[in-house]
């Protein structure tokens, strides 16, 4: 499988797997219990330059394609998948989201921090009404004094953010231009922003590595140059970053279900059972086929749709399908594979049913599995790539 990667993709597959197991993999029960990456651990993954990969070189980073980012962040899930989830947000959405929209002082300023870990980025959207309901959303940012130079105002609040202990956030809001135009934009928001506080940090199921907490904007002031992009449409224009980060989300529950096989197997052939070898009672051998086999189709749908990204060539809504059918079936995968475990999966001290809980997390982060198939119907049936939103207000 995957026999088409060029050198450098094996190489550095080979150097993420070397890197997930001496680095990721000693901690990553340790990040499940406690709810927290290490700061070790991110100066390390900042080190090697896994948050810059996918950022171009001008920028401090390495550049890579898609498929090369997918490859890490599989090998990374594999040992952690909570780590994994919160990397594609620094290494992909928010990055790639800068590189699209922002003008050259915005990426000289953000871009080169952010590729080197020196700045953890965050990127909020979901409000209490609804995560993709945008036109339901009340964070909005207004103008403030007359003409250029004049400043702006951002008031209101955010749910679900990854990554909340960030120093910059890129929020997605309401906006009136000068002019009284409404739209949707994409607002810079700096940790050390007048009136703006992350709220409670929140205990969840799973990918627990990161806080994914609520945000407040109290009357922020907004400069000209903290708006990223088009001030009416920067939060719906970085679809390309949104997709590329919906295919690696994906690439992370390939990782989580592929690491919850390869120690299901490993416990399996050591495991006896009523004298005998575990794994010849016929169900378990099944069950264990049963998963490879939807792994193998699941890293065939991931790479092929990877590279036709990377070429220009994605067809219409297949991030989507990746996003939804993967993430669903790693979480299937993931649940069938702990029965196997019997009450030794139950307890913590396997370190297994991690895997579980984070690839439910997974299904619901970077959109619930439903939404990407509203996607994937509005493409079938009307030709069109955008979801059909019920009762959108
Ligand atoms: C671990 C984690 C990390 C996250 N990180 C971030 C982040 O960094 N930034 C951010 O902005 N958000 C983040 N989110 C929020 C996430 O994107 C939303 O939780 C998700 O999109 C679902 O939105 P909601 O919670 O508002 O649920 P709701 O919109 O209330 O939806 C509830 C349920 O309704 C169904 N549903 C929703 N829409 C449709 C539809 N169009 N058609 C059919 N059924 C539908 C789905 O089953 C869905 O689960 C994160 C969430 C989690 C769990």
């Amino acid at each position: 499988m995957l026999d088409w990667l060029n050198d450098d993709q094996r190489a550095l597959r080979d150097m993420a797997a070397t890197f997930a197991r001496k680095e990721v993999e000693p901690l990553a029960v340790q990040i499940d219990r406690d709810e927290h990456t290490p700061d070790s651990l991110i100066a390390k993954a900042g080190e090697f330059g896994l948050f810059g990969l996918y950022t171009s070189p001008e920028y401090g980073g390495a550049g890579c394609d898609l498929v090369s980012a997918c490859l890490v962040v599989e090998e990374v899930a594999k040992a952690s998948p909570a780590f994994a989830g919160a990397l594609t947000v620094q290494m992909i959405l928010c990055p790639k989201t800068v590189e699209i929209l922002g003008t050259e002082a915005q990426k000289q300023r953000i871009l080169p921090k952010s590729a080197s870990g020196e700045r953890l980025i965050a990127y909020s959207q979901s409000e209490p009404s609804g995560a993709g309901n945008i036109a339901s959303h009340l964070t909005k940012l207004v103008p403030e004094g007359a003409g250029e130079g004049g400043g702006w105002r951002l008031d209101g609040s955010k749910l679900f953010c990854t990554q909340s202990a960030a120093k910059t956030y890129l929020v997605m809001c309401k906006t009136i231009d000068r002019s009284g135009k409404e739209g949707y934009g994409c607002i810079i928001v700096e940790q050390e922003a007048e009136g703006f506080e992350v709220l409670a940090y929140e205990h969840k199921l799973g990918w627990r590595g990161t806080n994914t907490g609520p945000l407040n904007f109290n009357n922020i002031r907004i400069e000209d140059d903290g708006i990223l992009g088009d001030i009416s449409n920067g939060g719906i224009a970085h679809r390309a970053a949104n997709t590329a980060n919906v295919i690696a989300h994906a690439a992370t529950s390939l990782g989580c279900a592929q690491g919850m096989f390869d120690k299901t197997l490993a416990y399996v052939k050591e495991r006896r059972l009523y004298g005998k070898d575990m794994y010849e009672l016929q169900p378990v051998a099944f069950w264990l086929a049963e998963a490879h086999a939807k792994l193998t189709a699941m890293r065939a749908l991931i790479y092929a749709n990877a590279a036709a990204f990377d070429r220009g060539a994605l067809e219409p809504a297949m991030g989507n399908v990746c996003k939804a059918w993967v993430c669903d079936t790693a979480f299937d995968i993931c649940a069938r594979l702990l029965q196997l475990w019997g009450g030794s999966g139950i307890m913590d001290s396997t370190g297994v049913n991690r895997y579980m809980r984070d690839a439910k997390a997974k299904c619901i982060a970077e959109g619930a599995t439903e939404m990407h198939y509203a996607i994937i119907a509005n493409q079938l049936l009307h030709g069109v790539g955008t979801m059909i939103r019920p009762a959108e207000k």
